[in-house]
């Protein structure tokens, strides 16, 4: 029987490369072989065990753009578009039922009965690997004709994050003053798409000064850096803003204190919308009067659904040559160094790395 690679998490912190089965799909289904995986920061959560119990042995990996292989019984994507063997998908990573409360009711994801992972000695949808086995249920689309997998790649799952975050807390208006804070994937995103939609400002706060840079390669109009004090960030901020401040205030630090930083940024009528804190468990202090005196919206969102990941897609291909995208996949790493690839993620070495099934190991 035919075997793949794969980067297995056995339990917390216990990485392996194990052989699997490459398995026909099921009819609704395709089977893909991996052009890149991407390595998300939620991954290290996952890994280190702080994202919570999973159930192990599974297959890392949820960000994945991939050769159909071989498809089950159909015809088309999850769009409608004519597919065959040879063309390149992307996926959301999580299968719909379509009969579940969730599913039917609230029209929402993630579905009830269908799950992030897999174990890893069942066909797996899990993208440190060789394949990836899509099931019934887990959209997957065509990448448009000439799009540069990279550029899709490079954004992964936090460019349908942010479009899901958006349609949460409502879509940058033209005009606003828009705070990102944090620019890895997620707030690079909102850069992103902060500048596409015209907004006036596209303030970004970060530790990193090649984090700085690149954001303001995707529209980022200033840059401030964590190294001034909470009241030092604030002040040039709002000398940016003017005293009506920020209107859109984006998380995407992924660390606890930046929300009640957030909270004191938003600017009257404002929307703070959380994207970043889902590897973050624990609590921190705010002045709930804030929300009603500022008069604040305050939205929370996760778990893309299908037609963001559609949306950020075509996103990326229609802006590929006018954005370096595909250029912020700074770093790849073989199957057999996912380890490696996770700690440069963690240490924040890297703008984007991906799992290359194709780069020898080190
Ligand atoms: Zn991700
Ligand atoms: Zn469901």
């Amino acid at each position: 029987m035919a075997t793949g690679r794969a980067t297995v998490l056995v339990e917390p912190n216990k990485l392996e490369t194990w052989d699997v089965p490459v398995v026909d799909p099921e009819p609704g289904g395709a089977l893909v072989r991996i052009v890149v995986g991407g390595v998300c920061g939620s991954d290290v959560h996952i890994t280190t065990g702080e994202a919570g119990i999973m159930p192990f042995p599974i297959i890392l990996g949820h960000e994945g753009i991939g050769r159909v292989e071989k498809l089950g019984g159909i015809e088309t994507d999850y769009a409608g578009v004519p597919v065959k063997p040879g063309d390149l998908v992307y996926w959301s990573p999580i299968a719909a039922c379509h009969r579940c409360y969730t599913c039917n009711v609230l029209n929402e994801t993630p579905c009830d009965n269908s799950r992030f992972f897999e174990h890893a000695e069942k066909p797996n949808w899990g993208s440190y690997a060789d394949y990836a086995w899509l099931p019934n249920g887990l959209a997957f689309f065509k990448l448009p004709d000439g799009a540069d997998p990279l550029a899709v790649a490079a954004l992964g799952c936090a460019l349908p994050t942010v479009l899901r975050g958006f349609d949460r807390c409502g879509p940058v208006k033209m005009g606003e003053a828009v705070v990102v804070q944090g620019a890895g994937p997620v707030g690079l995103s909102a850069i992103l798409v902060a500048a596409q939609a015209g907004a006036r400002d596209v303030i970004v706060i970060d530790g990193v000064d090649q984090r700085l840079e690149v954001a303001r390669s995707l529209g980022a109009t200033a840059t401030i850096s964590l190294k001034d004090s909470p009241e030092e960030r604030k002040r040039k901020i709002y000398d940016i803003t003017g005293p009506g401040g920020p209107s859109l205030v984006v998380e995407a630090a992924g660390v606890l204190p930046a929300f009640p930083e957030g909270v004191d940024l938003t600017g009257p009528h404002g929307r703070y919308v959380i994207l970043g804190l889902w590897g973050a468990i624990g609590t921190q202090p705010i002045s709930p009067r804030d929300m009603t005196t500022k008069n604040l919206t305050i939205a929370g969102a996760t778990f893309p659904r299908p037609k963001h990941y559609y949306e950020a897609m075509h996103l990326a291909a229609r802006l590929q040559d006018e954005v370096p995208l595909a250029s912020l996949v700074t770093h790849r790493f073989s199957i057999e160094d996912a380890g490696r690839a996770l700690d440069a993620v963690h240490k924040g070495e890297v703008i984007k790395a991906v799992i290359d099934p194709e780069h020898a190991a080190a």
